[in-house]
Formats: C-alpha cells, sequence, structure tokens
C-alpha cells in the first residue's frame, strides 16, 4: 500500500532555557541545563497535507518568557507549505504552545479529543493550578470554531486518513492524544506532550504538569506499542530531535527536519 505513506517533518519554533529539576516531578538530582524545544509538525503524502499542533506567536512568546525563534508559518513555508491552504490541523492538546496562532489555517479542520474540550472548558479549569499551561484565548477560538464548523471531534483512536490514526493518551492533558503515521521506515509515533523528552518515556520518569499519573506511564506503554521501534518515537520538546535527524533540506539545520528518515544513533 503505497498509497498510506508520508513524509513527516518537524519544525522547531522556539526554544526555553531551563534546569533539568524543572523537567520532572520529584526533580533531577543533577541540575543541569536541559532546555525545552518548541515544535510544530507536519504531514505531507498522498492524502494530503496535516499539520499537528499550530505552536504560539510573538505576542505569547513574550507573555511566557519563551523565545521564539521562527514563526511557525516561516517554518512550513521552508518546506513548500501554504499555511493557508492547509485543510487539517491535528491538535494534540490544547496548551498554550500546541494551540495558538488561531487564525494561520483559515481553510482547515481542527481534529481534537473529545476529553480534551470538555477539560479545557469543565470544572478542572476552576483550578489555577490547571489553568497553568491553558490560556483563555486559545479555548475561546476553539469553541469559535466549533460553531464555525471547523471541529472535528475524535474519541480514543481514530483515522484521520489512510495511514495516519490518533490516540488518545491523556495523562498530561486529559484528552492528550499521540499522533501515529505509516513512513518508508514503518510507524512513527509523534508523541507530542506524552512524553516532552526521550528521558521521559526512556526512564519512566514525568513532566511536573500533569493531569493524572497514573496515565502518563500507562501511555508510555502505548506509545511503545504503537511505534515500531523506541527510534520510531519522537517526543514532544526533546532537543535533540533537530540533531538526531537531517535537515528537510540545505539550510534548514536545526530548524526543519524530517523524521521519516532513520536518525542517528541516541546517545545513552
Ligand atoms: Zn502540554
Ligand atoms: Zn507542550
Amino acid at each position: 500500500m503505497i498509497d498510506d505513506v508520508y513524509e513527516i517533518y518537524a519544525v522547531r519554533y522556539a526554544h526555553h532555557d531551563r534546569q533539568s529539576p524543572e523537567n520532572f516531578l520529584g526533580g533531577d538530582p543533577h541540575d543541569i541545563l536541559q532546555p525545552l524545544a518548541y515544535f510544530v509538525w507536519a504531514i505531507v503524502g498522498p492524502h494530503g497535507h496535516f499539520v499537528v499542533d499550530t505552536g504560539f506567536d510573538a505576542a505569547m512568546a513574550a507573555k511566557r518568557g519563551r523565545t521564539l525563534l521562527k514563526p511557525v508559518d516561516e517554518g512550513l513555508k521552508a518546506i513548500g507549505l501554504d499555511a493557508g491552504a492547509v485543510e487539517d490541523v491535528i491538535v494534540t492538546h490544547m496548551h498554550y504552545d500546541h494551540t495558538g496562532n488561531h487564525d494561520l489555517f483559515p481553510r482547515a479542520r481542527y481534529h481534537v479529543q473529545d476529553d480534551e474540550m470538555a477539560y479545557a472548558t469543565g470544572r478542572y479549569l476552576c483550578h489555577r493550578h490547571i489553568r497553568i499551561p491553558f490560556e483563555a484565548d486559545d479555548v475561546v477560538a476553539m469553541v469559535r470554531k466549533v460553531f464555525a464548523d471547523r471541529v472535528v471531534f475524535h474519541d480514543g483512536t481514530d483515522q484521520i486518513a489512510p495511514g495516519i490514526t490518533v490516540h488518545r493518551i491523556g495523562g498530561h492533558s486529559k484528552g492528550l492524544q499521540c499522533v501515529r503515521v505509516n513512513t518508508r521506515r514503518g510507524h512513527v509515533v509523534l508523541a507530542s506532550d506524552a512524553s516532552h523528552l526521550y528521558a521521559h518515556i526512556d526512564d519512566g520518569r514525568v513532566f511536573p504538569i500533569t493531569f493524572c499519573v497514573g496515565d502518563v506511564l500507562e501511555g508510555y506503554t502505548t506509545i511503545k506499542k504503537l511505534a515500531d521501534s523506541p527510534d520510531h518515537i519522537v517526543p514532544g520538546h526533546d532537543p535533540q530531535v533537530v540533531e538526531l535527524y537531517p535537515a528537510a533540506a540545505p539550510g534548514l539545520e536545526g530548524w526543519v527536519v524530517r523524521l521519516d528518515v532513520e536518525p542517528k544513533t541516541r546517545r545513552a
């Protein structure tokens, strides 16, 4: 079945320096610099162009103290994708760094889990602690898209197109979904924040922003089943991704990389 094989691109759009204890529930004894990278992803193949997550813009970067490296639409343009023409956006979850840039994809349908929309608009958001990674404007923008017939809801596992499926993981955010894509090297899983760094899924550790620790840990098992090997799992915020995978084209090093080709061997 050649008509369900896709290319995948990771577009790094922002950066945040932080110390390792901030990345793990219970801290980290090493206390080393362990920055986060911010990505959106593009899936390109026989059934069209699919963008996974929408990132944040310069105003949100300033508000949240993150460094915007290149606007999301520039990264997509670098691989020939016109944001204005994209018809499908898969939203892994509704945290501010995955669901900003509300007007960048005017023609797109947004694919969201039932649980994530219910979570982002429901009783848990009465708690300030739960609201930390959410922005009211992002949630309102998604509700407006529901009224504009531009949201497609999914409940658990669902097919977006032949060779592309979403899978509810929960854990980090109640309705978080990962995306499994068939590529020429096998099934790759875009884990998004189901595993921020390789260290989370490799070592069974948990990022501090978490709705349910048990579901985070069970999610690691699910993701390992969905991916053809550990090298087919792509974490959501690990800066190593742009070092392990080759640039999508000369000049895009450290910015846009290809995930459907074998990565370099990871250091233990
Ligand atoms: Zn998140
Ligand atoms: Zn995130």
